[in-house]
């Protein structure tokens, strides 16, 4: 197993803002994740560095950086395969493999950066679909009992940008790797949210497949995300608030073009990058960083700016927002302070 000490992590993090670690031990198999979690007490878990912000260029607890690859398929139903993947896999790669091999079900969430294993910590989803909708299972290791654990989707307590390995069990569990229920045949896709159907028509596209899904999903998302490579950034700072209805419709005096999703009979889901539109937010630089002209929800590094800078500036960003609209908006991205 790799380990290396004193290394700048910035080129694992999509922020890419400097930050040293004391020592990163790099794992790629299950064995090696369980002898380094019996000698390291309190490890942060690394995967693709895209949910992160260190707010403190010095980090003086032990990193361990999740490598864990290998995708086996365990068993073939008629409809469906059940798909098992290595937590250390790519994501987007493991998207366009699946689509190779002529499975759908995951092309709505083509080019979401990181690893497999840590899509299920906040349940990731786009354009209409949640890795809920397709994971079977969770392999985990278990810090407490010094165990491996799989817990079925249902016991996973997934919601919004939520599951219980980001809540009550928050660092408890290292996921090792994930089952996926992936369709083979009778395939059905979600092609309503967003721009996905505008997008297909326009090009002609009349039988819809996973592949020209998957193609106009990237297409949409690189036109208006920044590609962290160019312009450091984690995505979406901020989750969308939920509050409810009655909230709303008082809030709707105020401001009558407030955008809203219906989430139930008691809630609703307000854009949270609306919000801080309203608030002067878009576009607007503060030193080395700002929210993002073209998506005010995201955060972004234009070259030099310290975790504790971007953490200030999501933090005037929340402020504002709670002053005037009375919503507190909640960071999405995985705080390290
Ligand atoms: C440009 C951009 C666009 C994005 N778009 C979306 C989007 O559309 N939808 C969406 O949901 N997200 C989106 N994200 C956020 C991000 O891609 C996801 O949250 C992704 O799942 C993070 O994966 P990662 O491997 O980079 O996790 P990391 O940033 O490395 O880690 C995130 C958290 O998970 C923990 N963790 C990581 N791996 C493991 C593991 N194996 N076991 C236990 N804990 C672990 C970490 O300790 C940390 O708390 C976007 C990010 C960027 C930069």
């Amino acid at each position: 197993m790799r380990v290396e000490e004193n290394i700048d992590l910035s080129n694992f993090l999509s922020f890419s803002n400097e930050v040293v670690a004391k020592e990163v031990y790099f794992v790629s198999s299950v064995a090696e994740l369980q002898s380094v979690l019996n000698q390291v007490d309190d490890p942060i878990i690394l995967g693709g560095g895209s949910n992160m912000l260190f707010t403190n260029s010095n980090v003086q607890r032990t990193v361990v950086k999740i490598e864990i690859l290998g995708i086996e398929i365990l068993v073939k139903e008629e409809n469906y395969d059940l798909i098992a993947v290595g937590a250390g896999e790519n994501w987007h790669n493991f998207v366009l493999w699946s689509i190779e091999n002529n499975y759908s079900g995951l092309e709505n969430l083509s080019l979401i950066p990181g690893t497999v294993g840590a899509a299920p910590i906040q349940n990731i989803g786009a354009y209409g679909v949640e890795l809920k909708d397709v994971l079977h299972s969770v392999e985990a290791y278990d810090r407490e009992s010094k165990s491996l654990k799989t817990f079925h989707v249902s016991e996973c307590e997934m919601a919004y940008r939520e599951s219980m390995f980001k809540t009550k069990h928050k660092g408890r569990f290292v996921i090792t790797d994930i089952v996926l229920k992936l369709q083979k045949a009778n395939h059905s896709y979600n092609t309503s949210y967003g721009a996905i159907e505008e997008f297909l028509e326009k090009k002609g596209e009349k039988d819809y497949s996973a592949k020209s899904i998957s193609e106009a999903v990237i297409a949409i998302r690189s036109s208006k995300l920044p590609d962290p490579k160019q312009l450091g950034n984690a995505g979406s700072f901020f989750k969308n608030p939920i509050i409810r209805k009655s909230t709303y419709q008082d809030l709707l005096r105020s401001f009558p073009n407030m955008p809203s999703y219906n989430v139930d009979d008691h809630l609703v889901k307000i854009p949270a990058a609306w919000l801080i539109d309203q608030c002067g937010w878009r576009g607007k630089r503060v030193g080395e960083t700002g929210c993002y002209i073209g998506q005010a929800l995201v955060i972004v590094n234009y070259g030099k700016a310290t975790g504790e800078e971007i953490f200030t500036h999501a933090m005037n960003v929340k402020s504002s927002v709670l002053n005037k609209f009375g919503i507190e908006i909640i960071p999405e991205v995985n705080i390290f302070q």
